[in-house]
């Protein structure tokens, strides 16, 4: 007889790689609305290839988000869950009810305290310069259950490389002298996040509880961005789609090792 087989986990980002943005590939003939605005409106849709590898994954495995998206903007995404889901960059873990969790969310109030102070002083600099830019963009201080998370910036025309220019020249020197901060920019998505917000370190958390429940378990990772590598790296395997960030680096290695 052999043992049992230990269950396969698929620990997945959410945005670009479970489905997309309209703003970044156009909806075709087999799209399904997969997110919505809080005004109800389509913002995200899945394609047949996408909900195709869903169907597979939600067969053989379980699947739970790993996502940036704050918990009401998770509550807004169209798919369902089964079991527990990693939201806001990993400040909230939510059981498979939809509660969070006491024990990560105690973590979490102490690890994040001391940078609320430090996440407006960088927000309030942002939006100074913002205004002396006349850059049409805003930035924000996000919150979960009254807790401040991280700052994030966006362009209110999608403008990407005035983001970038505004993460470098304003965030650049900030970063410079705060140890353990770190920004993340992922198209019209700029992010500061202080030390212990961490998709990863929240996955770590949920890893070792699911061992202490399950044992042996598989793991695989599945991402598009760069700030999903840290918690993919976690598993036993990854998956990034292609045709983004994480996907055209992966390309890049390619070629630097056919190159070389
Ligand atoms: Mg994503």
């Amino acid at each position: 007889m052999s043992a049992a087989r230990p269950p396969v986990f698929v620990f997945s980002d959410l945005d670009n790689t479970l489905f997309s943005s309209a703003r970044k590939r156009a909806p075709g003939e087999d799209a399904q609305p997969a997110a919505l605005l809080r005004n109800g409106d389509v913002v995200s849709y899945s394609n047949g290839r996408q909900r195709a590898l869903l169907d597979w994954l939600a067969r053989d495995a379980r699947l739970v988000p790993v996502t940036a998206r704050s918990v009401e903007a998770y509550r807004r995404v169209l798919l369902s869950f089964s079991g527990p889901a990693i939201v806001g960059f990993g400040g909230v873990l939510l059981d498979a009810d939809g509660q969070e969790d006491a024990e990560w969310a105690a973590h979490m109030a102490q690890v994040l305290g001391p940078a609320a102070p430090l996440l407006e002083e960088t927000c309030q600099l942002l939006q100074a310069a913002i205004d002396a830019r006349g850059l049409n963009a805003w930035a924000r201080v996000m919150h979960e259950g009254g807790l401040a998370q991280y700052v994030v910036a966006k362009h209110r025309e999608h403008d990407a490389d005035a983001l970038r220019q505004l993460g470098d020249e304003v965030l650049g020197p900030w970063l410079a002298a705060h140890a353990g901060f770190r920004s993340h920019q992922n198209a019209n998505n700029l992010a500061l996040l202080p030390p212990g917000l961490d998709k990863s370190a929240a996955l770590a958390f949920l890893l070792s509880r699911l061992r202490s429940v399950h044992g042996e378990i598989v793991s695989i990772g599945f991402g598009d961005s760069y700030s999903d590598a840290d918690f993919m790296a976690l598993c036993d395997y990854g998956m990034t789609p292609g045709g983004t960030q994480l996907g055209h680096r992966l390309a890049g290695q390619k070629e630097r090792t056919h190159a070389g």
